[in-house]
């Protein structure tokens, strides 16, 4: 068992360096460029500027040595004034209070983008869960859970899974909130598993949400037949777009990363190939398809279309410069950073923003929910097309709204996002 997180030593840490402030800085910066963008009324945006609700609890498990070991985790609802709070629950050392607000108020923007009905919310625990056992980590995930029974569930804030948690979590979750209501509740998580309600078409979902936005975008700049893709990361999302992509007659994937590596071929990589590669435990530098190349160089490969599928950051004021896409679609959350953004918007480099680029996830998180509710599954076709229907007009709403506004797709898509979320307090007006 795993040295547990002590308050002690959660102290100790934030003292030295306070994880997830820049996040949290970066997030406000976010919203009061919106708000000025939109000119929204300043009290009101002063509301917004803080979560409705941050909940920091004890998660004590019993240690399959014996021990008590303690983990502390938060929960965030930004707004829950469009609906029932959505978001991911991470488990992660660097998890803290700061970067989880600031996650929380993204997804609030996100989900008033592509207008599912829902607030934003965020959850976290920190831990490392690669020290935990299997029986450790169903403790942990259900005391979580059950500390936060009075503030989550269906109509309260629906959890889902996020880095480091999947299926198997969301499961537990469904079990322990359904355990203690005494009746089964599939509708408290997102992302849970086929077999008690959840999506067939939810793991794909982000990947197809980005192919989407890609083809659009890659449309309006009128880009060549055949467009060249490279995608940095390749895992869920980057490994969904190629495969869905390389299907059409009319798209090269020139490169494509891991972690540990890139390969690539101007004339496009045998994507199959790839994949047959990747499932065999190969990396993607070791598949049997086009040359090797260095990791980072594949951001500054000729290309239409770069597609950063991985960490954040992987755009930065050092290679900003070099990328020699047309178009970059976010498929990872926060992938540029703002000294990028400004140095590609200069150079005249389209940047299809993250809380539109990745926003498939939740829409079809959000028709998982519907399903639950109506205890009526979809076929995976219609939660597919209806993927797509909503995400080419929030697209197009964004297009439209950064022509009137005269700003990048990035400000126009927070601009919505936030106007939104505003226009529905003022439609609510303030309690009591
Ligand atoms: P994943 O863990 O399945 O895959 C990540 C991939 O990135 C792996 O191939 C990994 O080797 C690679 N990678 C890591 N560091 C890299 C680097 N420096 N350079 C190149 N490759 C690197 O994760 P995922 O689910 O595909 O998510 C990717 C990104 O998309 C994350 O930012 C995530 O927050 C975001 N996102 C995912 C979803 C979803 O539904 N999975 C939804 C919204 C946003």
């Amino acid at each position: 068992m795993p040295s547990a997180t002590s308050d002690h030593a959660d102290a100790a840490a934030l003292d030295a360096d306070p994880p997830g402030l820049h996040a949290w800085a970066d997030a406000l910066h976010q919203l009061q460029a919106a708000a000025e963008l939109e000119q929204l009324d300043e009290d009101l945006v002063a509301m917004i500027a803080v979560p409705r609700r941050a909940v920091e609890v004890a998660v004590p498990i019993r240690s399959d040595g014996g021990g008590v070991a303690t983990f502390t985790g938060w929960r965030v609802q930004h707004s829950s004034t469009r609906g029932p709070g959505k978001g991911g629950l991470r488990y992660h050392p660097g998890a803290s209070l700061d970067e989880t607000k600031a996650l929380a108020m993204l997804m609030s923007w996100k989900c008033a983008l592509v207008d599912v009905p829902f607030g934003g919310a965020k959850g976290a625990i920190r831990c490392d869960p690669a020290q935990l056992s299997l029986a450790e980590r169903e403790r942990l995930t259900r005391r979580y859970a059950s500390e936060l029974l009075p503030v989550i569930g269906p109509n309260r804030d629906i959890l889902a899974p996020d880095i480091n948690t999947g299926e198997r979590e969301m499961g537990w979750i469904m079990d322990t909130y359904s355990a203690v209501h005494g009746h089964p509740v599939g509708t408290c998580v997102t992302g849970k598993p086929v077999i008690v309600g959840g999506s067939s078409a939810r793991r794909s979902a982000t990947g197809l949400g980005v192919a989407t936005v890609l083809r659009t975008a890659a449309r309006r700049q009128r880009l060549g037949d055949p467009l060249r893709v490279a995608i940095a990361g390749y895992g869920n999302v980057g490994r969904t777009v190629a495969e869905l992509l390389a299907a059409d007659d009319d798209v090269r994937i020139v490169a494509v990363s891991d972690v540990a590596g890139a390969r690539h071929d101007p004339r496009g990589l045998d994507v199959a190939t790839l994949g047959r590669a990747l499932d065999g435990g190969a990396t993607v530098a070791d598949a049997p398809t086009g040359e090797p190349c260095a990791r980072d160089a594949l951001l500054e490969i000729d290309c239409d279309v770069l597609v950063p599928a991985a960490v954040g950051g992987q755009l930065h004021a050092g290679n900003a410069d070099h990328v020699r896409a047309r178009v970059i679609v976010e498929g990872a959350n926060g992938p540029t950073t703002r000294e990028a953004d400004a140095i590609l918007h200069d150079r005249g480099v389209v940047v299809v923003p993250d809380i539109l680029a990745n926003a498939g996830g939740v829409v079809a998180s959000y028709f998982e929910w519907v399903q639950g509710v109506q205890a009526m599954p979809w076929l995976g076709r219609d939660v597919s097309e209806r993927l797509v229907e909503r995400l080419e007009a929030a697209f197009d709403d964004v297009v439209a709204h950064a022509e009137r506004r005269g700003c990048t797709l990035r400000d126009a898509a927070l601009g919505i996002g936030v106007r939104r979320v505003v226009d529905a307090h003022v439609a609510r007006g303030l309690y009591p």
